[in-house]
């Protein structure tokens, strides 16, 4: 049983075939789907699968916690297993590549300064926007 498999059924989430299909193909990705982008390879699988009831199990396993939704700029929610170690992202505005990275001393800061307000960090988001270093302008019409 695929990851995704295992903590919907630990969390008592009720699993269809469709459901099913649907949480393989997340556990399946390696990148960050959206909605159509996972309705495209579900339906692959299962032609019955409907953009409707991909958009209903996006919300329904992300209401359970056990994937993540992430807005990249782009308006598009993109979806991700909720991951066993905690990453950010830097999104390639040029191409819309994400890449996931992990800092230390971000984490470490990010704490800091919640400690300093008064708080304790449970969560965060980043997200960092960028172009290749070696990226040309484009070039002059
Ligand atoms: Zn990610």
């Amino acid at each position: 049983m695929e990851r995704l498999e295992r903590l919907c059924a630990e969390k008592g989430l009720r699993m269809t075939d469709q459901r099913r299909t649907i949480a393989r193909v997340l556990s399946m990705a390696d990148d960050h789907p959206d909605a159509e982008e996972l309705h495209k390879r579900a339906n692959a699988v299962d032609t019955s699968i409907s953009l409707a009831t991909v958009y209903r199990t996006v919300k329904l396993f992300e209401e359970a916690g056990i994937i993540e939704s992430h807005d990249f700029g782009d308006g598009r929610a993109r979806y991700e297993e909720v991951p066993d170690e905690h990453h950010d992202h830097l999104i390639d505005v040029k191409t819309g590549q994400v890449i996931e990275f992990q800092n230390e001393e971000i984490e470490r800061l990010q704490e800091e300064i919640a400690r300093k307000l008064g708080y304790r960090l449970v969560d965060h988001r980043l997200e960092l926007y960028a172009v290749p270093l070696d990226a040309k302008d484009d070039p002059p019409s």
